[in-house]
């Protein structure tokens, strides 16, 4: 964790390594995918990938290159205006590498492409479609972009065959300027939750907040109520770690008590029917976990 130096204890974890994580990353460099899980260096790799407690296995893969056009305080994917033009091989490349890796539960996100006239929206749609025909039983989660807040391009990738719709408003609504590139805009994310569940009502969809970024408590409830009034039916909380000194400062290291507390708030007050919040929870944190308990109720 290169961008701060003074992290409370409950954040010093090693990144564990297991012989699992290995020959994945192997299978997967030969399709020429990228997992976020890796180079985000998420701290919960081995538990997602690994299985976890009901021996569901998660992972998130990047797709639409890794460079992006938008360029988000706190995010180190690379920016440029003009990125390298969409391989039309991912779609198969993204099915034929999950069908090797046999996973339970795939997040498909991607960077923002404010350069092509759909924002990669046909892409996304086609990735989905291959990987369910090729894995039907495979849970597909896309988290998405704003696609510019057109609700066609929403609906679009809603009806794709996904079963999770993702997009996260990862501030308060009053940070949201300083948090976010200037071209996303929180209500436009709203608009997006509620276009996609509005459009196919079969979906869950699902947003992630990040705290420790100058937030008080007002501003977390009043953006509850608003996603919650958006139709949102799961929301995860985690701390924002810095990750490199380029990128802005994090305001305050959020007590793990805290989490527990937007997550008793979140379930109780606002209906959510999965909350997962946590210092190093992740928007698709065990994602799987909730549909394994859904299944065993
Ligand atoms: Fe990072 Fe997404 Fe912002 Fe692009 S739009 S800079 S990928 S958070
Ligand atoms: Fe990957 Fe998300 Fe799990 Fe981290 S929390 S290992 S990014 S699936």
């Amino acid at each position: 964790l290169p961008g701060d130096s003074r992290l409370p204890p409950w954040l010093k974890t090693p990144i564990p390594k297991g012989r699992n994580v290995v020959s994945k990353r192997k299978s997967l460099k030969s399709f020429g995918l990228s997992t976020v899980c890796e180079e985000a260096k998420c701290p919960n790799i081995s538990e997602c990938w690994g299985g976890g407690e009901h021996g569901t296995s998660t992972a998130t893969i990047m797709i639409m290159g890794d460079t992006c056009t938008r360029a988000c305080r706190f995010c180190s994917v690379k920016t440029s205006r003009a990125p390298p033009p969409l391989d039309p091989n991912e779609p198969a490349n993204v099915a034929n590498a999950l069908a090797d890796w046999g996973l339970d539960y795939v997040v498909l996100t991607s960077v923002d492409r404010d350069d092509l006239p759909d924002f990669g929206a046909d892409h996304f749609t086609k990735v989905v479609q291959q990987v369910k025909a090729k894995l039907p039983d495979m849970m597909v989660e896309c988290l998405t972009p704003d696609f510019l807040g057109n609700p066609e391009l929403v609906l679009k990738v809603a009806s794709s065959g996904l079963d999770v719709f993702a997009h996260n408003v990862e501030t308060v609504e009053e940070l949201t300027k300083y948090v976010r590139d200037r071209r996303a805009n929180y209500n436009q994310s709203l608009q997006v939750l509620k276009t996609a569940k509005q459009g196919n009502p079969d979906l869950l969809t699902k947003t992630s907040i990040m705290l420790g970024v100058g937030e008080n408590d007002e501003m977390v409830h009043r953006t509850l109520k608003d996603i919650a009034d958006a139709g949102v039916d799961i929301v995860t909380f985690g701390q924002y770690i810095r990750p490199t000194r380029k990128h802005m400062k994090v305001v305050e290291y959020i007590h793990p008590s805290k989490f527990d507390y937007w997550k008793e708030q979140a379930t109780s007050n606002y209906g959510f029917k999965f909350v997962a919040s946590g210092p190093l929870v992740r928007s698709s944190y065990k994602a799987a976990e909730f549909f394994v308990k859904s299944l065993l109720k």
